[in-house]
Protein backbone atom coordinates (compact mmCIF):
# COMPACT_ATOMS: atom_id res chain seq x y z
CA UNK A 1 0.00 0.00 0.00
CA UNK A 2 2.41 2.48 0.95
CA UNK A 3 4.81 1.78 -1.90
CA UNK A 4 1.87 2.21 -4.34
CA UNK A 5 1.60 5.59 -2.97
CA UNK A 6 5.21 6.59 -2.63
CA UNK A 7 5.31 5.62 -6.21
CA UNK A 8 1.61 7.84 -7.30
CA UNK A 9 3.72 10.65 -5.05
CA UNK A 10 6.78 10.45 -7.89
CA UNK A 11 4.88 10.48 -10.39
CA UNK A 12 2.64 13.46 -9.77
CA UNK A 13 6.29 15.23 -8.60
CA UNK A 14 7.20 14.74 -11.92
CA UNK A 15 4.24 16.09 -13.63
CA UNK A 16 4.29 19.09 -11.61
CA UNK A 17 8.02 19.97 -11.81
CA UNK A 18 9.40 18.84 -15.66
CA UNK A 19 12.65 20.37 -15.32
CA UNK A 20 13.31 17.56 -12.62
CA UNK A 21 13.21 14.88 -15.34
CA UNK A 22 15.72 17.59 -17.76
CA UNK A 23 18.08 17.75 -14.85
CA UNK A 24 18.07 14.07 -14.52
CA UNK A 25 18.98 13.64 -17.97
CA UNK A 26 21.77 16.12 -17.87
CA UNK A 27 23.41 14.24 -14.92
CA UNK A 28 27.13 12.32 -15.49
CA UNK A 29 27.70 8.81 -14.47
CA UNK A 30 30.27 10.74 -11.40
CA UNK A 31 27.55 12.86 -10.38
CA UNK A 32 24.60 9.85 -10.66
CA UNK A 33 26.60 7.97 -8.40
CA UNK A 34 27.28 10.52 -5.95
CA UNK A 35 23.77 11.39 -5.60
CA UNK A 36 22.72 7.76 -5.22
CA UNK A 37 25.32 7.22 -2.33
CA UNK A 38 24.23 10.51 -0.22
CA UNK A 39 20.53 9.94 -0.71
CA UNK A 40 20.55 6.29 0.41
CA UNK A 41 22.80 6.95 3.26
CA UNK A 42 20.34 10.04 4.41
CA UNK A 43 17.25 7.50 3.94
CA UNK A 44 16.52 3.97 4.72
CA UNK A 45 13.83 3.61 2.70
CA UNK A 46 15.72 5.03 -0.03
CA UNK A 47 18.43 2.19 0.66
CA UNK A 48 15.85 -0.37 0.67
CA UNK A 49 14.45 0.56 -2.44
CA UNK A 50 18.40 0.48 -4.44
CA UNK A 51 18.71 -3.00 -2.49
CA UNK A 52 15.45 -4.08 -3.81
CA UNK A 53 16.36 -2.45 -7.49
CA UNK A 54 20.06 -3.66 -7.61
CA UNK A 55 20.30 -7.14 -5.31
CA UNK A 56 18.96 -10.59 -6.38
CA UNK A 57 18.57 -13.32 -4.42
CA UNK A 58 21.28 -16.02 -5.36
CA UNK A 59 19.47 -18.87 -6.79
CA UNK A 60 21.84 -21.94 -8.14
CA UNK A 61 21.97 -21.27 -11.92
CA UNK A 62 19.86 -23.86 -13.92
CA UNK A 63 23.41 -24.72 -16.04
CA UNK A 64 25.08 -25.92 -12.81
CA UNK A 65 23.87 -28.98 -12.06
CA UNK A 66 22.90 -29.09 -8.47
CA UNK A 67 22.47 -31.75 -6.17
CA UNK A 68 18.71 -32.97 -5.25
CA UNK A 69 17.31 -31.28 -2.74
CA UNK A 70 15.20 -33.23 0.13
CA UNK A 71 11.71 -31.41 0.70
CA UNK A 72 13.33 -31.61 4.27
CA UNK A 73 15.97 -29.54 3.79
CA UNK A 74 15.51 -26.41 2.86
CA UNK A 75 17.67 -24.26 -0.05
CA UNK A 76 19.83 -22.54 2.56
CA UNK A 77 19.44 -19.06 1.80
CA UNK A 78 22.47 -17.26 0.29
CA UNK A 79 23.13 -13.33 0.55
CA UNK A 80 22.14 -11.29 -2.66
CA UNK A 81 24.38 -10.69 -5.31
CA UNK A 82 24.39 -7.80 -7.47
CA UNK A 83 21.93 -7.51 -10.22
CA UNK A 84 23.96 -5.90 -12.65
CA UNK A 85 27.15 -6.82 -14.16
CA UNK A 86 29.29 -6.10 -16.60
CA UNK A 87 30.08 -8.75 -19.83
CA UNK A 88 34.14 -9.63 -20.17
CA UNK A 89 32.39 -10.12 -23.98
CA UNK A 90 30.41 -7.31 -24.69
CA UNK A 91 31.57 -4.76 -22.38
CA UNK A 92 28.04 -3.76 -21.76
CA UNK A 93 26.51 -3.92 -18.33
CA UNK A 94 23.55 -6.31 -18.08
CA UNK A 95 21.01 -7.55 -16.34
CA UNK A 96 21.81 -11.01 -14.27
CA UNK A 97 17.90 -11.91 -14.33
CA UNK A 98 17.63 -11.49 -18.32
CA UNK A 99 20.79 -13.55 -18.99
CA UNK A 100 20.19 -16.03 -21.39
CA UNK A 101 21.71 -17.84 -24.06
CA UNK A 102 21.03 -15.30 -27.03
CA UNK A 103 21.62 -11.87 -24.45
CA UNK A 104 24.98 -11.45 -25.87
CA UNK A 105 26.30 -11.06 -29.08
CA UNK A 106 30.43 -10.70 -29.03
CA UNK A 107 33.70 -10.72 -31.20
CA UNK A 108 36.20 -12.90 -29.72
CA UNK A 109 38.90 -11.70 -32.28
CA UNK A 110 40.53 -8.22 -32.55
CA UNK A 111 38.91 -5.34 -33.81
CA UNK A 112 42.52 -4.11 -36.17
CA UNK A 113 42.81 -1.13 -38.85
CA UNK A 114 41.58 -2.05 -42.15
CA UNK A 115 44.84 -0.39 -44.15
CA UNK A 116 43.39 -2.08 -47.66
CA UNK A 117 40.31 -0.73 -47.24
CA UNK A 118 39.09 2.05 -49.38
CA UNK A 119 37.87 4.04 -46.43
CA UNK A 120 41.68 5.35 -46.11
CA UNK A 121 42.55 5.84 -49.26
CA UNK A 122 42.64 9.86 -48.82
CA UNK A 123 44.25 9.66 -45.16
CA UNK A 124 47.18 11.05 -44.29
CA UNK A 125 48.45 9.95 -40.77
CA UNK A 126 50.79 13.12 -40.69
CA UNK A 127 48.00 15.33 -40.84
CA UNK A 128 44.58 13.02 -40.22
CA UNK A 129 46.28 11.55 -37.08
CA UNK A 130 47.10 7.87 -36.87
CA UNK A 131 44.78 5.26 -38.04
CA UNK A 132 45.18 2.59 -35.20
CA UNK A 133 44.06 5.12 -32.60
CA UNK A 134 40.51 5.96 -34.42
CA UNK A 135 38.35 3.10 -33.94
CA UNK A 136 36.04 5.02 -31.95
CA UNK A 137 35.53 7.56 -34.55
CA UNK A 138 35.84 5.46 -37.62
CA UNK A 139 35.00 2.01 -36.85
CA UNK A 140 33.83 1.49 -40.39
CA UNK A 141 37.86 1.31 -41.40
CA UNK A 142 37.94 -1.71 -38.78
CA UNK A 143 37.71 -4.94 -39.13
CA UNK A 144 37.30 -7.95 -37.15
CA UNK A 145 40.10 -10.80 -37.18
CA UNK A 146 37.40 -13.33 -36.02
CA UNK A 147 35.02 -13.20 -38.93
CA UNK A 148 36.03 -10.06 -41.47
CA UNK A 149 33.60 -8.20 -40.52
CA UNK A 150 33.99 -4.18 -40.21
CA UNK A 151 34.36 -2.43 -36.91
CA UNK A 152 30.45 -1.52 -37.06
CA UNK A 153 29.44 -5.30 -36.63
CA UNK A 154 27.70 -6.21 -33.54
CA UNK A 155 29.03 -9.65 -32.64
CA UNK A 156 29.71 -12.95 -34.46
CA UNK A 157 28.87 -15.00 -31.35
CA UNK A 158 25.87 -15.32 -29.60
CA UNK A 159 25.48 -17.09 -26.41
CA UNK A 160 25.26 -15.64 -22.60
CA UNK A 161 26.72 -12.48 -20.98
CA UNK A 162 29.78 -13.71 -18.77
CA UNK A 163 30.76 -11.46 -15.98
CA UNK A 164 33.95 -10.23 -15.61
CA UNK A 165 35.18 -11.61 -12.60
CA UNK A 166 36.60 -9.77 -9.52
CA UNK A 167 40.02 -9.25 -8.51
CA UNK A 168 42.01 -11.53 -6.83
CA UNK A 169 40.21 -14.23 -8.30
ZN1 LIG B 1 33.78 -11.44 -35.22
ZN1 LIG C 1 27.80 -9.64 -23.12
Amino acid sequence: MSSLNSAAEQRSLAAQNPQLAVARAGLTKTRLHDVVSSLAASDRTIEAALEKALLVADVPSPDVPSRKRKSSAPHPKRPAKPRYLVCQQCEADFDVTKNNPEACRWHPGECEPDYESDFWADHDENCHGIISTLRDEYPEGFIYDCCEEDGTSKGCEVGRHEAKSREGR
